[in-house]
């Protein structure tokens, strides 16, 4: 399938080819259409499917169809919400790369940061918005935003609104929009409370779930480093003494975690920053724009500030922290291996994260293999699974449970394998 095939317009066409885009991805191939005859959509899908290009196409499409090209933007026509600050100006910059050729502006505010550019901005015209929940309530507050008129409204990430606590502002968002309206709704699960809300804000969808949670991981070669809790700094310093590992995005369950991590990579030598809900907007944003830029090898990051985070050319995810949301290790491991270029991800697993291992196998029905030949393993291994630990993993229920029983463990009877990073 060509974007040929799909009856853009030639701006976005040419916008497209020169962002180096060929082909639509699967979403894109099932979403372009149909949000083009003016229906609703319900994507399944998460970062890393090409979800944003989505919508974004047939949105700016949609809108230069209606407008006078040459008319000053006088109303937000498109409203698109999403949970972090990270997200919502990867989503702009999108719809600039799209909009490229075509007269629309877009504006992007978050909360964090002074509002008096955002409010300014907005009295010059906006066409297309993209907020964070909180803010976006606080300038309608103000009366510094106008939703009446919105015409097309996106939410991203759903599910993760819903993880964030923003799903209340959401719906007060919702409120101040005119009923008549298109909607489109992307998340990447769907848990009974994001199920409730597509019941309520889309109708008659389409319905279009690609890749799968647990499938997207095809493209990333996998494997798990069994490591005691204490020794883990050590095991990340001396893996990262191999230069192969030319980027690598670390994941840390907690900011302090995130910041110690840090700290230890840079009295190493080894040049890293952290990204998490603690750091100002501004340093945030410089250590993203750092580590795309390859001035730093190590970014750190929660799974909350990384959600999302578009990285070009990520060698090497290492999950510092095992997640206990078998999804979250899906899509943290999505960050490497995107757009079908092959990526690696690397996980260490203390005694207590044994039971989060067994979770991610199940869901994603693969099993990761384990690098047994490095300065710090330990020598438990493999569980035994019985059946009362699989009746109580679910592929759809984030897991809280702990490994608590020695009887989930047995001696390591494997033979070594080759060093793999
Ligand atoms: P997203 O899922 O929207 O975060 O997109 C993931 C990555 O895929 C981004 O770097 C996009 O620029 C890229 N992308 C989106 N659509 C295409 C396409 N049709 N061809 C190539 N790359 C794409």
């Amino acid at each position: 399938m060509l974007f040929e095939n799909l009856n853009i317009i030639d701006p976005i066409k040419k916008a497209l080819k020169l962002e180096g885009y060929e082909n639509p991805t699967p979403i894109q191939e099932q979403s372009i259409p149909p949000i083009l005859n003016g229906r609703d959509f319900l994507g399944c899908a998460q970062t890393g499917t090409g979800k944003t290009a989505a919508f974004a196409i047939p949105i700016l499409q949609l809108m230069i169809n209606k407008e006078n090209p040459k008319s000053k933007s006088n109303h937000i026509k498109a409203l698109i919400l999403a949970p972090t600050r990270e997200l919502a100006i990867q989503i702009g910059e999108s719809f600039d790369s799209y909009g490229k050729y075509i007269n629309l502006k877009t504006l992007v505010i978050f909360g964090g940061v002074s509002q008096n550019p955002q409010t300014n901005a907005l009295k010059s015209g906006v066409d297309i918005l993209v907020a964070t929940p909180g803010r976006l309530i606080d300038l309608v507050n103000q009366k510094f935003i106008d939703l009446h008129r919105v015409e097309f409204f996106v939410l991203d990430e759903a599910d993760c609104m819903l993880d964030m606590g923003m799903i209340h502002d959401v719906k007060r968002i919702i409120t101040k929009l005119p009923v008549t309206r298109q909607n489109m709704l992307f998340s990447a699960t769907m848990p009974n409370e994001i199920k409730k809300l597509v019941d309520s804000i889309l109708k008659d969808p389409v319905r279009v779930a690609v890749a799968p949670v647990s499938s997207t991981i095809d493209t990333v070669d996998q494997s798990v480093y069994f490591v005691s809790k204490k020794n883990k700094r050590s095991l990340l310093i001396h893996l990262l003494e191999d230069k192969s590992i030319v980027s690598a995005l670390v994941f840390s369950r907690t900011k302090h975690g995130a910041n110690k991590i840090t700290e230890d990579l840079v009295k190493s030598g080894i040049s890293a920053q952290a990204i998490h809900g603690n750091k100002s907007q501004s340093a945030r944003q410089l250590a993203l724009s750092n580590f795309k830029e390859g001035k730093t090898r190590v970014l750190v990051a929660t799974d909350i500030a990384a959600r999302g985070i578009d990285i070009d050319h990520l060698s090497h995810v290492i999950n510092f922290d095992l997640t206990n949301v078998p999804e979250t290790h899906v899509h943290r491991i999505g960050r490497t291996g995107r757009a079908g270029l092959n990526g690696i991800a690397i996980s260490f697993c203390d005694e207590e994260e044994f039971a989060y291992l067994k979770d991610i196998e199940h869901l994603t029905s693969k099993s990761i293999p384990v690098v047994e030949d490095h300065p710090y393993a330990i020598s438990i291994t493999s569980p035994i699974i019985n059946n009362d630990i699989k009746k109580k993993t679910s592929s759809n229920r984030p897991s809280t449970k702990k490994s608590n029983s020695n009887n989930n463990f047995r001696k390591n009877t494997r033979k070594p394998k080759p060093k793999r990073i």
